[in-house]
């Protein structure tokens, strides 16, 4: 079954007991929300998405999914493994904060086939911690980690994070130090961005944020790739880090621009060549699906010409690049027709490269990232 399978499915919990100073999510604040109500909907939700075909990848994510508590959480799990779970599902997994998972929920996440788990874990450094708003301190995250691979999860990913307020490059050595002592056979790790209607969105404006300028942030960069390519976490997308036969296959979905259910408030979905995007105020979407069994609040049948774009996009964004041999199998032209100039110019200023069969990013390139995507946008 899996050969023909190439869905995958992202469902959304927006729920958090603590909401961090630099985050723009689709989450709320946990307490007093209607939650049993939101997953009656979520059921709902998933029902009329499983009806459309099975899928390869479960990703639970939020918001805090390990916010819920353990009889929320149970039943939320036992839903997903009813409506997509089958012997043939290549990854499952599920977002956890070192903050609420308990041993209970990893034995719930055992019994109903979680096989991957994303621990939000952002820095081993209890200072910073405190200053971006994480409710954990390093002891926990460790703490968790270990509970979790003894509970029998092997594979693990951690999501750091970098130019945080006040790091330092010392300061990132030893979270990097940390994390690779724990032995996760996967690392994400993201700079920090300042988005509109966060804390600190306003303390930047108010000139209260002291960040790392872009001369250090490069550097750090170059420090994790180094860091972390030594430590046998070889970089295959941007952001994302791990060892032989640990790649991510959700999220490798977006980045070869597959299709995927979004089910929840605000989750993003692709299907039968439309993006969607879902409700996010928890009331109204828990009243949409009410009414119609989904939550769509806007809808974009994608053109070939924005196929093309982000096929470029996101297929860059992976070490390995794009496929020349798949891009005119999608689209029936050679990606030289569409975009000669574009590599030529970008290949001649020593940001892209060509290997085989495929164009990628070249080691200039991998920092300069979005000045080169945007070269591909064809209006
Ligand atoms: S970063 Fe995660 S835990 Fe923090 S507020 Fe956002 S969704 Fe919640």
């Amino acid at each position: 079954m899996t050969d023909q399978v190439t869905r995958g499915a992202y469902i959304h919990i927006p729920f958090c007991d603590h909401i961090c100073y630099y985050c723009d999510f689709n989450k709320v604040f946990m307490k007093n929300q209607p939650v049993d109500g939101y997953l009656d909907a979520l059921a709902k939700e998933m029902a009329y998405y499983a009806a459309m075909g099975p899928v390869k990848t479960i990703y639970i994510g939020g918001g805090t999914p390990t916010a819920l508590n353990e009889e929320q959480f149970e039943r939320m799990l036992s839903d997903v493994s009813h409506y997509f779970g089958h012997d043939a599902l290549q990854e499952f997994t599920v977002e956890a904060n070192p903050e609420n998972l308990s041993g209970g929920k990893l034995e719930l996440m055992k019994r109903y086939g979680v096989n991957r788990l994303s621990v939000g874990v952002q820095s081993f450094d209890n200072e910073l911690l405190r200053t971006i708003g994480r409710a954990h301190n390093a002891e926990n995250a460790r703490d968790t980690i270990q509970r979790a691979q003894a509970a029998g999860f092997e594979n693990i990913t951690l999501d750091l994070m970098f130019a945080l307020p006040g790091q330092t490059e010392e300061m990132l050595h030893q979270s990097l130090e940390t994390a690779l002592s724990l032995n996760t056979p996967h690392i994400s790790i993201y700079s920090l961005q300042i988005e509109p209607r966060t804390i600190f969105y306003n303390r930047m404006k108010g000139g209260k944020l002291r960040l790392p300028g872009e001369d250090i942030e490069a550097d750090m960069y170059g420090q994790i790739i180094f860091t972390l390519e030594k430590h046998g976490l070889r970089q295959y997308e941007i952001s994302n880090f791990s060892r032989s036969g640990y790649q991510g296959i959700h999220n490798s979905l977006y980045w070869h621009n597959e299709e995927y259910y979004g089910i929840g408030a605000g989750a993003h979905g692709y299907v039968n060549g439309k993006r969607y995007a879902n409700a996010g105020p928890v009331k109204k979407y828990i009243s949409l699906v009410g009414k119609h069994g989904f939550s769509e609040a806007s809808a974009h049948a994608v053109t070939v010409q924005e196929r093309i774009e982000e096929e470029m996009f996101l297929g860059l964004r992976l070490m390995r690049g794009v496929s020349q041999s798949r891009f005119l199998q999608k689209f029936g032209r050679h990606i030289k027709e569409v975009y000669g100039n574009q590599i030529n110019r970008l290949k001649s200023e020593g940001l892209l490269e060509e290997c085989g069969d495929y164009i990628k990013l070249s080691t200039k390139g991998i920092f300069l990232g979005n000045n080169v995507f945007e070269a591909f946008l064809l209006s």
